[in-house]
C-alpha cells in the first residue's frame, strides 16, 4: 500500500509492538517457570500446565501444577515471615511498596507486551490501563503503609493471606490483592489463574531484584485443585478470590467455619442504562470501553443495555455503524481494538451461549470486521431485543456480546436494572445530573458509573451487592479488608441449655406464670406462631417464667415478608434517629420492669440487671446519635470526578442473639442494623426469650415502623439455618455455637449473603470497646461508589 492508497482509504498500517525483550526473557528461562517460595524459583516438576499465547495458540511457556507440598511450603515460608514484616515500621513496609512500584514503572512496556502476549488483550489497554493501575496500587498502597498507624489505630494485620486471582486482568488482579495485604502488614500466598501466570513470574522476579524479605509473597502455580488446597489450608487467615460466582460460593462452604476472614468478588452482569436525555454518541463510546473492552471478558462489563424507548432504535444504528470500525486482530499491534479470547476452553462457552440464544430465537448483530485466520476471536457484537428472561439476559456471557432492552420509566429501568442476581457494578448515561443520581442510588450495585464505564483508581472502592460477592478492594475500605481489631483471645461462649419442649395451652398450667402467653412480633403485630406450640422459659430454679412460641420456617419467611415490606426505613437518617431516640426514652421509662424481668430470666442481681438496662439505653442512644454519621467519603481518585463512597443498608438481615446479658447482646446485634437503615429479623436467646415481650411492647410505642424488627422465638440453630437459607434475607449475624456458625456459614453460599458469626466465642457485651462501635456500622453497611463527572 502506497501513501496515496493510504490517503484515499484513511485506513489504518499496520503498527505492532516489539516483543523481542519478551521473546528473550522466555528463552533465557528455557520457557519453563517454577513457582516462588520463600524467595525463590523452585524447579517445575513434572507435572507441567502448557501457557498458550491466545492470539495464535502457540504454546509459549510451562508451569507446574502446585501439589499439597508446595502449597504446604509456601504457606509455611509465608507463616514464618509474618512475624518480622507485621513487625516493620510501616515506613519499611511502605518502602518496598514503593520500591515495587517504582521498578514495575521501569519495565511497563516489558509488562506491557508480556501481558498482551499471556492474555490475548491489545496493547493498547495492557499500556494504558492494566500495567499503570497497578503500578499506581502499589503506590497508592505504599501511602497507607507509612500511615498504618495513624489511619488505622488498634487495629493489626491479620496472617498469611492466600489470594486467588482470575485470566482477565493477570497482573492488575495481583495488584489488588497484594498491594493492600503487604500495606497493612500481612504476608501472602498467591495462586495466578493457569492460563495467564506469566506477568506474576516476571512480578516474582522483580521481588527477588527489590530485595522483598523472603517469604513475604509466595506464588503458587496451578488450577482449580491446587487453589482449593491454599482455600483449606488451616494456616492461612483470610482468602481472597476474584473469579466466578460458581467458585465464589465453592470457596464460602469450604472456609465455612475455619474463622478465615473472606473476601468474594465475582460475576455480575451489569446493566448500562441509557436515558432518552443521553449524549448518545457518548453513551456509544462508553459500549465501546463497557462491553468491548478486554474483548468482553470483565466482570463488570456493562453488558446489558438498557435503553429507554425513544431513542433506541437510533442509538443501535450509531451502535452498529462504530462496532463495523472496531479492529480485531493481533494483540500486540498498536492500532487493535479487540484482541483474542483467553482460551480455546473460554471461546467454545461463549459460542455455546450465543448458539443457545440463536436457538431461542434471538437475532445476533456482529460486525462484519475481519478476523484473523488462526487464534481465537469473536467479533464484537449484540443480541438485538432480547428478553429479561433470556438466558444470556442473566447469564455472564463474558465475551464481545452485549444484550438489549427496552425500558419506558425510571421505575422500568430500576426493575430491569435490578432484576439480576448480580450486583457488581451499573453504567448510567443522562445528561440530567438529577434523574442519573436518582437512579444510581436505586441500582443494587457495588459501582456505580454517570456518564462514564470502567473507571477504576486504587482510591475507589470495588467489589459487588448481592451474588457479586462481598468486600472491597482499593482506599481505605480495602485496606479495612486485611486488617482486624486487636483483641484479648475470647473463651467459647457458653450457652444457656433452654428445654423446647412444647408446653400445653390450658389456662390451669400458667398458674405461676408472670404474664399470658407471649406471641412472636412479626410486621408490627403479634403473631401467634405457625406451629401453634410454645415452650416454658424458667428461671435459674427451673420456676416456669412464662411461654414464648417454638417457632418454624413458616413464621420466619412471614417475618421476612414483613421485613420487605419496610424497605423505606432506609430513607431518612434523621428520622430513624428520632426514632431510637424515642425507643430509648421509652425503654427508660419501664427500666424497672424490664430490669425486673431479666433479673427473674438469669438470676443476676438487682444491681446488675439495672445496670443491664442502663446500658442497652446507652446503646440506644449511641446509634440513634450515629444513625446520621456513619456516612461515606469523597475519595481523591481521578480528575474531574467526584468518586463516591455511600454506605447503603444491607437489606433484611437476620439476627440470633447469644444468651449472656440477653437485652444488652440482642439489642447491640438490633440497633446498630436499624441505625443503618436495615431491617431485622431476630431471633433472641432460647432461654431468655421473654425479654421479646416489653421488647415488642417498646417498639410499638416507640414508632418503628411495623417491619422494621421482627422477633421470633425459638431453637436458634433451627431458626438461623432457615435465615441461612432464605434467598431474601441479604445479611445473617449469628451468635451461638462454634458448630451453628460453621453450619449458617456454609448455607449462606446460596445467594451468598454476608454472615458474621462469633466463631462459637464469648463477646463481652459489656465492654464498649468490643461491642458497639463503627466497626458493627461498617459490619451492618456496604459500600455503594458512585462516580459523578463534573465539568462541561
Ligand atoms: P474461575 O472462577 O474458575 O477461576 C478463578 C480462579 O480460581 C482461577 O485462579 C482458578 O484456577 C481458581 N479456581 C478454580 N476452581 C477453584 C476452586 N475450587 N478453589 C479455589 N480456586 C479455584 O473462573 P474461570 O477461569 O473458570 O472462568 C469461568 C467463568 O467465570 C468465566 O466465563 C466468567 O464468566 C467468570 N469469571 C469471572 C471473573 C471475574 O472477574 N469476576 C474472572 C474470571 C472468570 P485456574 O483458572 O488456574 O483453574
Amino acid at each position: 500500500m502506497n501513501i496515496k492508497d493510504i490517503m484515499e482509504t484513511m485506513d489504518y498500517g499496520p503498527a505492532p509492538e516489539a516483543s523481542t525483550d519478551v521473546e528473550a526473557w522466555l528463552e533465557s528461562r528455557g520457557r519453563v517457570f517454577g513457582h516462588f517460595i520463600d524467595g525463590s524459583f523452585t524447579g517445575a516438576g513434572n507435572a507441567l500446565i502448557e501457557v498458550e499465547n491466545p492470539a495464535t495458540g502457540e504454546v509459549i511457556a510451562r508451569i507446574p501444577e502446585g501439589t499439597e507440598a508446595e502449597v504446604n511450603a509456601a504457606v509455611a515460608a509465608a507463616k514464618e515471615a509474618f512475624p518480622a514484616w507485621s513487625r516493620l515500621p510501616g515506613f519499611e513496609r511502605a518502602r518496598y511498596l514503593y520500591a515495587i512500584a517504582r521498578h514495575l514503572q521501569q519495565r511497563e512496556r516489558f509488562f506491557s507486551v508480556l501481558e498482551s502476549i499471556d492474555n490475548g488483550k491489545p496493547i493498547k489497554e495492557t499500556r494504558n490501563a492494566d500495567i499503570p493501575l497497578a503500578i499506581r496500587h502499589f503506590y497508592h498502597h505504599a501511602g497507607w503503609a507509612a500511615a498504618i498507624d495513624t489511619e488505622f489505630p488498634g487495629h493489626e494485620a491479620l496472617g498469611v493471606c492466600g489470594q486467588i486471582i482470575p485470566w482477565n486482568f493477570p497482573l492488575l488482579m495481583l495488584a489488588w490483592k497484594i498491594a493492600p495485604a503487604l500495606a497493612a502488614g500481612n504476608t501472602v500466598v498467591l495462586k495466578p489463574a493457569d492460563l495467564t501466570p506469566l506477568t506474576a513470574i516476571a512480578f516474582a522476579e522483580l521481588l527477588v531484584e527489590i530485595g522483598l524479605p523472603k517469604g513475604v509473597v509466595n506464588i503458587v502455580h496451578g488450577g482449580g485443585a491446587t487453589g482449593a488446597l491454599i482455600v483449606r489450608h488451616p494456616d492461612i487467615a483470610k482468602i481472597a478470590f476474584t473469579g466466578s460466582t460458581a467458585v465464589g460460593r465453592e470457596i464460602r462452604r469450604a472456609t465455612a467455619g475455619s474463622g478465615k476472614k473472606l473476601s468474594l468478588e465475582l460475576g455480575g452482569k451489569s446493566p448500562f442504562i441509557v436515558c432518552a436525555d443521553a449524549d448518545l454518541d457518548a453513551a456509544v463510546e462508553g459500549v465501546v470501553e463497557g462491553v468491548w473492552f478486554n474483548q468482553g471478558e470483565v466482570c463488570c462489563a456493562g453488558s446489558r443495555l438498557i435503553l429507554q424507548e425513544g431513542i433506541a432504535d437510533r442509538f443501535l444504528a450509531k451502535l452498529r455503524a462504530r462496532m463495523e470500525r472496531l479492529r480485531v486482530g493481533d494483540p500486540l499491534d498498536k492500532s487493535t481494538d479487540m484482541g483474542a479470547i483467553v482460551s480455546a476452553g473460554q471461546k467454545a462457552r461463549i459460542m455455546g451461549l450465543l448458539e443457545g440464544a440463536k436457538a431461542e430465537g434471538y437475532r445476533l448483530e456482529q460486525s462484519s470486521c475481519p478476523l484473523p485466520e488462526r487464534g481465537r476471536f469473536i467479533a464484537p457484537g449484540f443480541f438485538a431485543d432480547t428478553e429479561p428472561s433470556a438466558t444470556v439476559s442473566q447469564v455472564e456471557i463474558f465475551g464481545p456480546i452485549a444484550v438489549t432492552m427496552t425500558f419506558r420509566t425510571v421505575d422500568e429501568a430500576v426493575q430491569l436494572a435490578n432484576n439480576t442476581s448480580y450486583g457488581l457494578a451499573a453504567s448510567i448515561w443522562s445528561e440530567n445530573i438529577n434523574g442519573a443520581t436518582e437512579l444510581a442510588a436505586r441500582v443494587k450495585a457495588g459501582v456505580v458509573w454517570i456518564n462514564a464505564t470502567n473507571i477504576f483508581d486504587a482510591n475507589a472502592p470495588f467489589g459487588g451487592y448481592k451474588e457479586s460477592g462481598y468486600g472491597r478492594e482499593g482506599a481505605r475500605e480495602g485496606m479495612l479488608g486485611y486488617l482486624k481489631r486487636s483483641v484479648r483471645k475470647a473463651a467459647p461462649a457458653e450457652i444457656v441449655p433452654a428445654d423446647l419442649t412444647a408446653m400445653p395451652q390450658t389456662e390451669g398450667a400458667v398458674a405461676t406464670y408472670i404474664d399470658r402467653t407471649m406471641k412472636n412480633y412479626i410486621g408490627g403485630k403479634q403473631a401467634r406462631p405457625d406451629g401453634g406450640a410454645s415452650y416454658a422459659v424458667r428461671d435459674p430454679s427451673g420456676e416456669i417464667l412464662g411461654l414464648a412460641p417454638i417457632s418454624n420456617r413458616k413464621d420466619i419467611r412471614n417475618a421476612v415478608e414483613a421485613a420487605a415490606k419496610a424497605a423505606s426505613w432506609a430513607g431518612n437518617a434523621h428520622n430513624r434517629a428520632q426514632v431510637l431516640y424515642y425507643l430509648a426514652e421509652n425503654l427508660s421509662a419501664r427500666a424497672a420492669e424490664v430490669a425486673a424481668l431479666l433479673q427473674r430470666m438469669t438470676g443476676v442481681s438487682k444491681e446488675k440487671a439495672a445496670a443491664e438496662v442502663r446500658q442497652t439505653l446507652e446503646r440506644c442512644f449511641y446509634y440513634a446519635g450515629m444513625a446520621d454519621k456513619h456516612d461515606g467519603l469523597i475519595h481523591a481518585a481521578k480528575p474531574r470526578h467526584l468518586t463516591l463512597s455511600v454506605k447503603e443498608p444491607i437489606g433484611i438481615v437476620g439476627v440470633a442473639a447469644p444468651d449472656q446479658s440477653p437485652l444488652l447482646s440482642l439489642m447491640s446485634l438490633v440497633l446498630p442494623l436499624i441505625a443503618t437503615g436495615n431491617r431485622v429479623v431476630a431471633v433472641p436467646s432460647p432461654a431468655c426469650a421473654l425479654i421479646v415481650q416489653p421488647l415488642y411492647q417498646l417498639l410499638n410505642t416507640s414508632d418503628v415502623p411495623a417491619g422494621v424488627v421482627n422477633l421470633v422465638t425459638g431453637d436458634r440453630d433451627t431458626l438461623a439455618k432457615v435465615l441461612a437459607e432464605h434467598d431474601a434475607v441479604n445479611g445473617l449475624w449469628y451468635c451461638g455455637t462454634a458448630e451453628g456458625a460453621a453450619e449458617v456459614e456454609r448455607l449462606s453460599a446460596g445467594n451468598l449473603k454476608q454472615v458474621w458469626t462469633n466463631n462459637g466465642l464469648a463477646i463481652d457485651w459489656v465492654d464498649d470497646a468490643v461491642a458497639r462501635g463503627p466497626e458493627w456500622l461498617d459490619r451492618a453497611t456496604q459500600v455503594k461508589t458512585i462516580w459523578v463527572p463534573y465539568g462541561a
